[in-house]
């Protein structure tokens, strides 16, 4: 197998020390070879800094916000620290809430469920599964499924025109998403917030796949929140973040109930029990929270804003341009995009390869190349539908073992990434393409 390098750019940073360089894995051919993963976009390896920032607190773990002792108050602190230190990472407002949850699927389930009562939505059909489906599920609530746009400013004036139609009173929500998984694409989120904001509709912005390649500002996108996950923005220790305006929080329903989420619970006269909430952070982080994933999540808002976000997205642009042009020299190889093929992206990219099953390409590049791709629909089913040429509600089997491609793969990668692990899968879609099925 032969493994080109890129050619060596002396102004651009290395990549940053993660966990799993050495990891070695065995090939179908024999011999192993070092594991290059190419899907940061469903997790991304921890980040040397974070494990070690991680390992140097853990002898110091304590409860958080519920003990007297040294470790408690140590821990508490450490808590809070991370919370502001995520706060000056999105670049929130002053009254801004930053809430720990579990991941963005957890965020935006949150504010689905503090929606006020007949708030409307309007979310495109585009949207990851985590962005388009938690909204159905309150009954008193309207959603508008918005038609895939093929351009940015087809975003803007397909959600212009939504919003336009709709009663020109009470509450409304646009959740969109900032950088596809599937495609990578950016999307127009600072003219989605502001199309959002003219017709008086609030908007949260789905960073998951923007927040570890740019970096991210509430205040200058205008977006109400913003909502990402650790394990995306190489801190993977199950903790996610939703950040933003606090009134529709605090107006809400506790997300979970129970201890930390009250300020007093006591019987009522009624035999009952009388709580009474908090009506800050605490309201929606019940139970004892995940002291050491928001730590590594703070952890790597500050590495990240360390090493200069600018270098890392330079770094990354070559990457991107290095996998489109070697995969451009494949004529098999279809990548998929919504907005063209000049759309500014992030390092995500999914494609078909004609003649081949995207499943058996996958797993030819995990047997014969160490390479750790994904193949299917992406969690974002009516897009990739979409993208591969059928309507977005076509019934499509995953995997269908008919040498067709009902499903796609998709390399993604990030700031931890060799430039030989893109050397190497450029030549290894090669090779597989010509050597044939
Ligand atoms: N939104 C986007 C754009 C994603 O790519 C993902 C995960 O792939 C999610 C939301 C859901 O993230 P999580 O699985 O961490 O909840």
């Amino acid at each position: 197998m032969s493994v080109p390098t890129l050619a060596a750019d002396r102004s651009v940073c290395p990549p940053l020390p993660v966990l799993g360089r050495d990891v070695r894995v065995p090939l179908v051919t024999g011999g192993e070879v070092t594991y290059a993963a190419l899907d940061y976009a469903a997790s991304a390896p921890a980040l040397q800094r974070v494990w070690d920032d991680v390992a140097a607190y853990a002898p110091y773990y304590g409860s958080v916000h519920r003990g007297a002792g040294y470790l408690s108050q140590l821990s508490t602190d450490l808590f809070e620290n991370s919370r502001a230190e995520v706060a000056a990472f999105l670049g929130c407002r002053p009254d801004d809430q930053v809430v720990f949850t579990r991941s963005t699927t957890d965020s935006l389930n949150l504010l689905a469920a503090a929606l006020p009562a007949g708030c409307r939505v309007f979310v495109f059909e585009t949207e990851h599964h985590a962005a388009l489906l938690p909204w159905e599920r309150r009954a008193d609530v309207t959603v508008t499924y918005l038609d895939a746009p093929r351009s940015p400013r087809e975003a803007v004036e397909t959600l212009e025109r939504a919003l336009a139609d709709r009663e020109p009173y009470g509450p409304a929500l646009v959740c969109v998403t900032a950088a596809s998984n599937v495609t990578g694409e950016l999307w127009p989120v600072r003219e989605l917030a502001a199309a959002a904001h003219a017709h008086g509709a609030r908007i949260v912005v789905d960073a998951a796949q923007l927040a570890p390649h740019h970096p991210v500002d509430v205040a200058e996108l205008d977006a109400d929140w913003i909502a990402f996950s650790g394990h995306k923005l190489y801190a993977p220790f199950g903790a996610g973040v939703l950040a933003g305006r606090p009134d529709w929080l605090q107006g809400a329903a506790p997300y979970l109930a129970g201890g930390g989420a009250t300020r007093q619970v006591a019987r009522g006269a009624d035999g009952g029990v009388r709580v009474d909430w908090h009506d800050t952070v605490a309201r929606h982080e019940a139970g004892s929270p995940n002291v050491i994933g928001a730590y590594a999540i703070a952890s790597a808002c500050k590495a990240l804003t360390e090493a200069g976000f600018e270098t890392l997205v330079e770094r990354e642009r070559r990457l991107i341009e290095a996998v489109r042009a070697g995969l451009a020299e494949v004529p098999e190889v279809r990548v998929l995009s919504l907005f063209g093929d000049d759309a500014p992206r992030v390092g995500v990219l999914a494609f078909t390869v004609d003649g081949w099953n995207s499943s058996h390409f996958a797993a030819a590049l995990s047997a014969e190349y160490g390479i750790g791709v994904r193949d299917g629909l992406f969690c974002a089913h009516p897009l990739v539908r979409l993208l591969l040429g059928g309507a977005p509600d076509a019934p499509g089997e995953c995997g269908a073992p008919d040498g067709g491609n009902l499903n796609a793969i998709r390399v993604s990668f990030g700031a931890g990434t060799p430039d030989e692990h893109v050397a190497r899968f450029v030549s290894a879609v090669r090779e597989l393409v010509r050597d044939g099925a």
